[in-house]
């Protein structure tokens, strides 16, 4: 089954909702414990499988019943060594993961209900970390789907600056092109063609080695690849690529009929810094569209984007939305 299609997939919409789920930190040192041992509790220290000793005022802590060692769930995960409550961190990941892009250190401080500043600046910074890291494996490689590539000048006003060309950048932009079974519910829009997965790089200029070598970094050789007719992309061929090129003329409306997916992420994206972060200098760019597409690559399952915001990823039994919400999990009960 195609996840991209799955637009049923509930999560909660609102804070409030998501609070009901993890309503206190044992609530998230539960769901942390089956995230890290699906089948039980398994000593780190002398490898006795069997249920721990829990405290209920150190929920972040289990103690082996054989050995008497600690065992700690935030081990390898974003909230390792922190002193911020379980719950903060996850209520954290959920508001930057659901409905607030861009959301400030000060607005993240006010919505936690954080007494420090500097306490809600470091959450924000260490979650926002996951987004930020660019995503390595290559796009496309799917038989009778191809990918998008194009580029487009963007920024060109940071504030209190004005306008200039100074401030401008080259970015470029891989999407894959999907296609909606005929005949299902999704089958509703642009010729059932939706987007895959999102690459976006800062280039040093248009020339044919910025653009193919973007395209080398991010698609898979095979892959075919539809472009606008411009002159920086006909090596393609020769580097193992099918490359169709679309005669475009400059005319506006012709690339948006025949390279939709990739101009409609740029609109997005175009919105987006100028919306939320009043424009982005140079420097910072990459971190932004990193940031842009780890959102629009996890926007059908934000319980995803969630769980790499945590740093727990890497268990790949994580248990799911649908896991929480039918309750087929149990909290384990604690000591006094
Ligand atoms: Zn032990």
């Amino acid at each position: 089954m195609d996840i991209l299609e799955r637009d049923d997939l509930s999560f909660p919409t609102s804070l409030p909702d998501f609070q009901k789920l993890f309503p206190d930190d044992a609530a998230c040192a539960a769901y942390l414990e089956k995230v890290r041992w699906e089948h039980g509790f398994t000593c780190p220290h002398c490898g006795v499988v069997g249920e721990p000793f829990r405290i209920s005022t150190r929920p972040g802590v289990l103690r082996c019943r054989k050995c008497r060692k600690e065992a700690r769930l935030t081990v390898g995960t974003v909230m390792e060594r922190s002193r911020v409550p379980l719950s903060t961190w996850f209520w954290g990941a959920y508001l930057i993961t659901s409905q607030t892009p861009g959301m400030s250190a000060t607005q993240f401080q006010r919505q936690l209900g954080l007494s420090r500043y500097e306490t809600a600046y470091g959450l924000l910074h260490k979650l926002r970390s996951a987004m930020v890291r660019p995503d390595q494996d290559r796009i496309g490689g799917h038989e009778g789907e191809h990918v998008e590539v194009n580029e487009t000048l963007v920024g060109g006003q940071t504030r209190g600056e004005g306008r200039g060309k100074r401030h401008k950048v080259v970015v470029s932009c891989a999407v894959e092109v999907r296609h909606r079974q005929p005949g299902t519910a999704q089958d509703n829009r642009k010729d059932g063609h939706y987007a895959g997965r999102l690459r976006l790089s800062v280039q040093h200029d248009r020339t044919a080695s910025s653009l193919c070598g973007f395209v080398e970094a991010t698609v898979a050789k095979g892959t075919l690849i539809v472009t606008d007719d411009w002159k920086g992309y006909s090596a393609l061929k020769d580097m193992g690529y099918d490359h169709h090129a679309v005669a475009e003329c400059g005319n506006p409306e012709i690339a948006d009929e025949f390279l939709p997916i990739s101009h409609a992420v740029f609109s997005n994206l175009k919105t987006w810094l100028k919306g939320t972060h009043h424009g982005v200098s140079p420097q910072h760019m990459q971190a932004y569209l990193n940031e842009f597409t780890f959102r629009f690559n996890k926007r059908y399952y934000p319980m995803n984007a969630f769980i790499s915001l945590l740093g727990l990823a890497a268990h790949a039994e994580a248990p799911t939305y649908a896991d929480l919400y039918s309750g087929e999990w149990e909290h384990p009960t604690y000591c006094r």
